[in-house]
């Protein structure tokens, strides 16, 4: 959710009050002291829905799902790049969450600019074409937006694009859910959500192994906190520590917490990072980076 007036009042009087006189004798000084401010105060992780940038060599791009992310995404591209000319998004399904934001991406109005969308679903250049038509929005896919739109049904179990391998498989959610694996030169990316875990995906299989294991960076859906994702069987969310035991299990080497309760505001995301942390060293994780995935931060993997 956005940050309510509120919240914003909330942080500013809580930094207000954490203010010594030593803290405003120098623009150092002051910068100093924002520096020691906590994340969860000095700023947020923003309330938009899924969209993930992978940012290949040379600047080409690969594109993960459209939710509210991606007008944000679409305006600091053209600061970056005034004529592009295509984009790939990959879509791991069709809630609000991740696609309610397409309606909204600039570019894709573009006629000199060719999208390409892929998906495992069959057909779902009509679920799409669908969620923009009357009287959810005041223009069609097909009337405004470029021409050059492909559709691409994901059948085999991988695909090349700019040289990356794009992996999928299917995740446990409602509705059905896909997740992807990109490995590029000697690195492995993975965007794993949305998904509530099982034990078959923890089995040491040689089809789970492929898809889960050594990924440099793994994006995954840790919405709950144990309590809440027992209450919650069965939503589609996993819970911060399963998603620690999944990550340490699979060897991955930094984790990212993503799809984060709407309910929850910034301290709370805050305190289930420092849990996870936490947890991990506790499972012999130690090595496991756990970092909350925030709006508009880039990572190198
Ligand atoms: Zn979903
Ligand atoms: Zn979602």
């Amino acid at each position: 959710m956005p940050l309510s007036p509120q919240a914003v009042q909330s942080k500013i009087s809580t930094v207000v009050q954490r203010i010594r006189p030593s803290d405003l004798r120098s623009p150092e000084a002051r910068e100093r002291f924002l520096a020691s401010l906590p994340p969860w105060l000095f700023g947020t992780t923003s309330g938009n829905t899924a969209c993930v940038q992978l940012e290949l060599d040379d600047r080409r791009q690969l594109v993960f799902d459209a939710g509210s992310g991606i007008v944000g995404f679409g305006s600091s591209q053209f600061r970056r790049d005034p004529h592009p000319t295509e984009y790939h998004i990959f879509f791991t399904h069709f809630h609000y969450d991740h696609v309610q934001g397409l309606p909204f991406f600039a570019h894709a109005y573009n006629p000199g600019v060719a999208v390409h969308f892929y998906s495992p679903i069959p057909g779902f250049r009509k679920i799409l074409s669908d969620h923009m038509q009357h009287p959810f929005f005041p223009v069609t896919m097909e009337d405004k937006m470029s021409p050059n739109l492909y559709f691409h049904e994901l059948t085999d179990p991988e695909i090349e694009v700019y040289g990356a391998l794009v992996r999928w498989r299917e995740l446990n959610h409602p509705g059905r859910a896909f997740g992807y694996r990109v490995e590029y030169g000697d690195k492995v990316f993975g965007y794993v959500t949305d998904v509530e875990l099982q034990p078959r995906d923890f089995e040491k299989t040689t089809r789970n192994a492929e898809f889960f294991s050594d990924m440099d960076a793994m994006i995954l859906d840790t919405q709950y906190t144990l309590d809440e994702a027992i209450e919650k069987y069965n939503w589609g969310h996993s819970s911060f520590s399963l998603g620690v035991d999944f990550a340490v299990a699979w060897g991955a080497k930094r984790l990212f917490m993503f799809h984060h309760e709407p309910q929850y505001d910034d301290k709370k995301l805050e305190q289930n990072v420092n849990s996870a942390r936490w947890y991990a060293n506790r499972i012999g994780g130690a090595d496991l980076s756990i970092e909350l995935a925030r709006e508009g931060v880039t990572v190198d993997v």
